[in-house]
């Protein structure tokens, strides 16, 4: 399985939570401690190591908040 990270764009995330539903991982999560600048708490990755890159977070957020990285393995 690939290995994958996410950037989560804290101008773009509404904190609607969808992207914590749907990783198959569970690693995505609201971040009750930060608040972005439009007043939402923005998805964070709370285990970076266990992202397999799948990207389904990506495709499911409606504000295309979420990059996903994946590990090139020469
Ligand atoms: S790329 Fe896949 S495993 Fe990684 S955070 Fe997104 S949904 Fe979860
Ligand atoms: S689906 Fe997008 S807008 Fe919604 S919480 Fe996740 S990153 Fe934020």
């Amino acid at each position: 399985m690939a290995k994958g990270r996410v950037e989560i764009d804290l101008v773009f995330c509404k904190g609607c939570g969808l992207c914590t539903d749907v990783c198959p991982a569970s690693i995505l999560k609201l971040d009750a401690d930060t608040i972005t600048q439009k007043g939402y708490h923005p998805a964070i990755c709370v285990d970076e190591a266990a992202c397999t890159g799948c990207a389904t977070c990506a495709l499911m957020c409606p504000d295309v908040a979420i990059a996903v990285f994946r590990e090139v393995r020469a």
